[in-house]
């Protein structure tokens, strides 16, 4: 994502103030120590409609809920105020395009000591229009970074936090110094976890291959959702099992998925190409169809669409 176009709202300290009031000191204890955790969430704008479609906002804030669960976090907001928040924001911005959101709870207090527990924590959220935010029509080209992903127990990427993002920008930059558009990322034991931020699928044989949600990876909600359409509209069995790096090589198909990643076919890794070097037919299914439902246009997946009134 280059610079970014902020919305002229955002929540911060309890309400909603111009973007130019929402600003935390430098003595503010996640600055410091990286103790924030986060979500990226996406709306959809429907010119049928109208209006924003907020995709799958209640996994979204629950996820965030459980973020502050493993980080002793406790906010005065539930996670029903949170998501009314969020499509409070969307509506004073005022946006008729795709939006994106990012709700965070953060360490808000001026303390020293990277410590947990009886530290106060606020939310905030701001708000930008976003488009794609990687190419999703001809395919990424890849490489398997030579950093590792951190492990879940060191630093839990079930959590969202915001520190653990050092990780992804690691791999991410030595994977565009490079050249090459994204980056897959091993665990330490040498298997395939993720994507800087986004999680990975293999198509081989007719069947979707993803790491085991305990895989040191974030647990996506575009993940269940791809998995759920594999399943339900294309009949694909799902396997979640460990994946080696020399998979990928030979595999048939290869795709990210993520908030802002969307689905996104690779067309090569490690400068060895994937099937012919053009998004596979599996891929693209999923793709069309996880397109449709995001912008509320299949009744069955209206469930994970809120739309902004
Ligand atoms: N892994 C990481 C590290 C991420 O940052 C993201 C983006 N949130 C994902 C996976 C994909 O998760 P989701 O589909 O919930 O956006």
């Amino acid at each position: 994502m280059a610079k970014m176009d902020a919305g002229r709202f955002a929540y911060f300290d309890g309400s909603i103030v111009p973007i130019e009031d929402a600003k935390v000191s430098i003595l503010t204890h996640a600055f410091n120590y990286g103790t924030g955790v986060f979500e990226g969430i996406r709306g959809y704008y429907s010119a049928a409609e109208g209006k924003v479609l907020i995709f799958r906002l209640h996994e979204h804030v629950e996820r965030l809920a459980r973020s502050c669960k493993i980080m002793c976090m406790d906010i005065q907001e539930t996670p029903e105020d949170l998501a009314r928040i969020c499509c409070e924001l969307v509506k004073r911005n005022g946006y008729k395009e795709d939006v994106y959101l990012r709700p965070i709870v953060y360490k808000s207090e001026h303390s020293l000591g990277p410590k947990l527990k009886g530290i106060e924590s606020k939310f905030c959220c701001w708000n930008i229009k976003l488009g794609d935010y990687v190419n999703v029509d001809t395919g990424l080209d890849v490489c398997v970074s030579s950093w590792r992903r951190v492990s879940d127990n060191a630093i839990p990427a079930r959590a969202k936090t915001t520190g653990s993002y050092v990780n992804s920008a690691l791999a991410r930059t030595e994977a565009e110094q490079a050249g090459f558009d994204e980056a897959i990322v091993l665990r330490e034991d040498g298997t395939v976890s993720e994507g800087s931020a986004m999680n990975i699928f293999v198509v081989n044989n007719g069947k979707l291959i993803t790491p085991p949600e305990n895989g040191d990876l974030l647990v996506g909600i575009t993940r269940n959702s791809v998995m759920e359409i594999a399943s339900a509209e294309l009949g694909l069995p799902v396997v979640e099992r460990p994946i080696a790096r020399t998979e990928l090589y030979g595999c048939d198909e290869l795709f990210f998925t993520g908030t802002g990643a969307q689905v996104a076919p690779v067309r090569s890794v490690d400068r060895r190409l994937i099937g012919d070097g053009k998004p596979g037919p599996i891929s693209k299914k999923l793709q069309d169809i996880y397109f449709e439902a995001v912008q509320g246009k299949i009744a069955k997946y209206r469930r994970w669409c809120t739309p902004v009134e």
